[in-house]
């Protein structure tokens, strides 16, 4: 499995001003593609710790890396520039995002919403990325992604050995989704293959997780490539207790397999403690 990690980066995410939805965006969507989500971390507007952390991520071996924040026309995005600081690539103007960035001033102009479409430094800054790096148009607002591949050797790579591709997307979580949903689908099957996930919960009729804890830890242990967990809830008489079986893999009939086998073992532990699962519907 692909190996992923996310960097959100944002002053605002560490005051506690704004909740870092987008990791959590990003972790679902990317798991639900068959990836392993391995780390994410928060970081502020800080070229030299957000330089640090890509570094970090590309020494470890992740193929893919997120970052989240830090695109926009002012001084202080400065992820982009972090980025090509931690790989030690030239920053350049790229005409291909320049063109996106023109275009998305120009309807924005059209529609009335900003008073010129002229091309400022501030505005000319969202184009100027790392060099060999892909933009990715950015249907919602004006900063278009990044989509760079690069070596461990940090240069452009070409060879599929030791390949990161490091994706940088905006922070406004409706961009975020725009371009990763616009751009991102075709691109990231390139990188992870076809992946499936899949998931069942259930309900089971025991009130105390404590009571439930061995007996999943002995079916995970049987199971090591299915995620089962119990979700906790406070106290009561009537509270029953979730359980999560999670798998994602590249072949489907695989996964779907080892969910139903890793339940079956569950049933046989749960039963002779006279615990039922009863089936949560899904969505
Ligand atoms: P902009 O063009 O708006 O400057 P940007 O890529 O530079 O975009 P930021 O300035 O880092 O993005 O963030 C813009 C806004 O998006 C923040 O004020 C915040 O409201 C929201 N945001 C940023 N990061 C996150 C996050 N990880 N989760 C949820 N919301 C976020």
């Amino acid at each position: 499995m692909k190996r992923v990690e996310i960097i959100a980066v944002g002053n605002e995410l560490l005051i506690g001003d704004v909740l870092d939805t987008n990791t959590n965006w990003l972790c679902k969507r990317l798991t639900m593609m068959g990836a392993f989500v391995r780390k994410a971390v928060l970081v502020r507007d800080d070229e030299e710790a957000i330089a640090s952390e890509v570094k970090g991520a590309i020494s470890r071996g992740t193929d893919l890396l997120f970052t989240s924040g830090g695109l926009g026309p002012t001084d202080d995005d400065r992820t982009v520039a972090a980025v090509a600081k931690a790989m030690g690539l030239p920053l350049e103007l790229n005409e291909e995002a320049l063109k996106m960035v023109e275009r998305r001033y120009k309807e924005l102009y059209e529609q009335g919403f900003v008073d010129s479409p002229e091309i400022t430094p501030s505005r000319r800054k969202m184009a100027i990325l790392p060099k060999g790096a892909i933009p990715l148009f950015n249907p919602v607002g004006t900063a278009p992604g990044v989509w760079l591949e690069v070596s461990a050797g940090c240069e452009v790579q070409d060879a599929e050995k030791g390949k990161t591709v490091i994706v940088c997307l905006p922070g406004v979580p409706a961009e975020l989704k725009g371009i990763f949903e616009n751009s991102l689908p075709p691109l990231l099957e390139q990188v992870l293959g076809k992946g499936f996930y899949d998931e069942r919960t259930f309900e089971a009729t025991c009130r105390d997780e404590s009571v439930l804890a061995p007996l999943l830890k002995k079916v995970a242990e049987k199971h090591p490539s299915v995620y089962l967990k119990s979700k906790a809830r406070t106290f009561g008489q009537e509270v029953r207790i979730r359980i999560l079986l999670a798998a994602s893999g590249s072949d489907k009939k695989a996964v779907e397999q080892a969910i139903r086998n890793a339940i079956d073992d569950l049933l046989a532990e749960l039963e002779p403690h006279g615990i039922v699962l009863i089936p949560v519907a899904e969505g």
